[in-house]
């Protein structure tokens, strides 16, 4: 007979939702098993690779109590403005601007940049040493649901049984797939570039969104690059820069010097001359919507349940949503000696979260369809419109609200 793991809740997937999830299940006592199918990478720090997310301060507390935030190995940067404007290729942005303070809104940032590797290797360094969660990587196993629960049989033939299993293996979910929980899919026919440079000129903690007619061009304050020693230029920021795929391609093939003028053509001469320092990524931009978030003994969370355009870095952001919505409903059933993969607390997650993340697709596919046209009257519409968010105080404090995770008005 093959060793058998009870647990009260397999999490399939140890990216950055589905560890979170372990690690806030963990705070509250509730027993969980985390398989990932790729092995969880060395605690040493890799190089600077480029990429980062944007952390709201609703994720930030997430990972607060969940014991992540202290074990970053890097310093996260604070976002306390935000600039908005509508742009042309060449040209300096539109004097119509909107600029958010987060010192109006609250007394917190409106978020912090973190690493993507960073957050990678604090999770890594977190897991092993949760109470009540069992780590399996490199692991993969074959799901049964049934009334009661499910079995998982891993390919090296051990079994974990679980009362809930959570799907967390981003965007192609395998346990979605199984359950057949259908898709709703918006292909942008897009890329997106993301990376990082480093430049000759201060941030000061702000954040640039540029409307340019092929899609946003965002740029976001990094830690001063004695983090990362890659360059001669003292400041660092990290972009998404959002392209048709053929001028997508075009800008992944140049050479470093070409992609910094087209970079720099783009984002105007506010920080000086720059650098690009690290990789060079680029994703197909689609939007995707799962028709639900659950089934018998089953709940997804993150991209596993949606994805969408990063024109707002809302994604991770929304995924933790989701783990801080599903840790609270298992833990308080599970204080209660109630059953944890029980259909009316499946329910209630759906309910919680379903409308949240759809209204948040919807709000970045309109950004994207207003902010993407470059229409003359369209174009003037939308540099008035920006004037005007400007000038009406509690629509801005609603809008600032929003990108700290905040509900809008409150
Ligand atoms: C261009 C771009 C920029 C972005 N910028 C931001 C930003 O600034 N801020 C923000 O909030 N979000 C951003 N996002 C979104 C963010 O990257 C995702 O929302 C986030 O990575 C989702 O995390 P996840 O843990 O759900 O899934 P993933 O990160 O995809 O992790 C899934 C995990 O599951 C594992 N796995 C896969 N299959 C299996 C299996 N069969 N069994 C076991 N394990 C499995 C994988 O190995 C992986 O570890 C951006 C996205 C894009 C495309």
């Amino acid at each position: 007979m093959s060793e058998i793991f009870e647990t009260e809740v397999a999490i399939l997937g140890a990216g950055p939702v589905g560890a979170t999830l372990a690690a806030a299940l963990s705070a509250r006592g509730v027993p969980c098993a985390i398989l990932d199918a790729a092995p969880l990478p060395p605690m040493a720090l890799q190089g600077f690779d480029g990429r980062a997310y944007a952390i709201a301060a609703a994720s930030r507390q997430l990972l607060d109590h969940a014991g992540i935030w202290e074990r970053l190995p890097t310093t996260p940067c604070p976002i306390t403005g935000i600039k908005v404007a509508d742009g042309r290729i060449g040209e300096a942005p539109s004097p119509l601007d909107l600029d958010f303070e987060a010192a109006e809104v609250s007394d917190t940032p409106f978020g912090w940049m973190v690493e993507a590797r960073a957050l990678r290797v604090a999770l890594n360094a977190r897991l092993p040493e949760l109470p009540h969660v069992q780590v399996f990587a490199p692991m993969t196993a074959e799901v049964a649901r049934d009334a009661e629960g499910a079995t998982l049989t891993m390919r090296d033939g051990r079994r974990i049984r679980a009362r809930l299993v959570v799907g967390a293996e981003g965007r192609n979910s395998p346990s979605r797939t199984a359950a057949g929980i259908g898709t709703a899919r918006h292909d942008y026919g897009q890329i997106g570039l993301v990376g990082a440079f480093a430049h000759e000129r201060p941030h000061h903690n702000r954040a640039l969104e540029l409307f340019l007619p092929a899609g946003p061009l965002a740029q976001l304050p990094l830690s001063d690059l004695k983090e990362f020693g890659v360059s001669a230029l003292p400041h660092a920021s990290a972009y998404v820069l959002t392209e048709s795929r053929g001028v997508g391609r075009r800008l992944l093939a140049m050479d470093e010097a070409g992609f910094a003028r087209e970079l720099r053509r783009r984002l105007g001469d506010w920080l000086g001359a720059i650098e690009p320092i690290g990789r060079r990524w680029s994703y197909p931009l689609s939007a995707m919507h799962a028709m639900r978030y659950t089934a018998e003994r089953l709940a997804l969370v993150g991209d596993a349940a949606h994805g969408m355009h990063p024109i707002a870095g809302q994604g991770l952001n929304i995924g933790f949503r989701d783990v801080a919505a599903l840790a609270e409903l298992l833990g308080e059933a599970h204080a209660a000696g109630q059953d944890v993969g029980a259909a009316a607390l499946l329910r209630r997650y759906q309910a919680a979260r379903r409308p949240d993340a759809l209204l948040m697709i919807g709000a970045t596919h309109a950004l994207e369809r207003l902010f993407g046209n470059d229409i003359g009257p369209v174009r003037l519409a939308r540099r008035l419109g920006i004037a005007a968010v400007d000038r009406i105080p509690a629509l801005k404090r609603a809008f600032a609200r929003q990108a700290m995770g905040l509900p809008a008005f409150g």
